[in-house]
């Protein structure tokens, strides 16, 4: 399994994504089909930028994507990205003001993960919380019928982040990407035909 790790690492690194995460982006792109040219993505949890690097390739020079996280990167971008030092469960004014601007965003993305502990319940419950802030901001600052792809670490909270899902989707779909590492407890849940947040 070393070697198949090693494999997306090598890739990343030449195609210059600064993370092999760029090969889940594209699995789940290739399955699902939600980015076109001019579109506005919101992506959450983007450093070091491999992920806003691809949306920003999809979506071409007329459209924009917001990637926002708690880091800062020296990944450099092509002219349609904003890339900002923010944290979503405490958005600053300029967040909040870009938000503003470039709303309704048509794809959200979230690869947002806490730092790990160790403890895999306090681990499981941040990272339910950083989803739950994502759907938080999909529900705000999506258009109707847009997508969102959120990370999730598969734990107790799981299934009930799916069913918050489906009141504001048409259909929720779950995808393991083969570029994950195969000990790794991580999905994708791919929210399609957003609806609106529910009354
Ligand atoms: N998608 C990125 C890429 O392809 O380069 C990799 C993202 S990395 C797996 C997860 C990121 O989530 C980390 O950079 C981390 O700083 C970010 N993150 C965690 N908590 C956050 C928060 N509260 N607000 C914003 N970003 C956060």
């Amino acid at each position: 399994m070393k070697k198949y790790q090693d494999h997306f690492f090598k890739k990343a690194k030449q195609e210059q994504y600064p993370a092999r995460s760029v090969y889940k982006l594209k699995e789940i792109h290739n399955q699902f089909k939600f980015f076109t040219r001019g579109q506005r993505v919101l992506d959450l949890g983007a450093a070091p930028g491999s992920w806003t690097l691809y949306a920003a390739e999809q979506v071409g020079p007329t459209g924009v994507v917001l990637g926002v996280d708690l880091q800062e990167t020296s990944t450099g971008f092509p002219p349609q990205v904003i890339f900002l030092q923010d944290d979503v469960f405490e958005p600053s004014p300029v967040l909040q003001e870009l938000l503003q601007i470039h709303s309704p965003f048509d794809v959200i993305i979230s690869d947002m993960a806490p730092r790990t502990t160790g403890v895999k319940f306090a681990d499981q419950a941040r990272s339910h919380d950083l989803c739950l802030a994502a759907l938080a901001l999909a529900r705000s600052h999506l258009v109707h019928g847009g997508r969102f792809v959120v990370k999730v670490f598969m734990g107790p909270d799981s299934k009930a982040l799916q069913m918050d899902m489906q009141q504001s989707f048409k259909t929720v779909k779950i995808h393991k990407p083969k570029s994950s590492r195969s000990e790794s407890k991580e999905i994708f849940y791919v929210g399609l035909d957003f609806q609106g947040a529910p009354v």
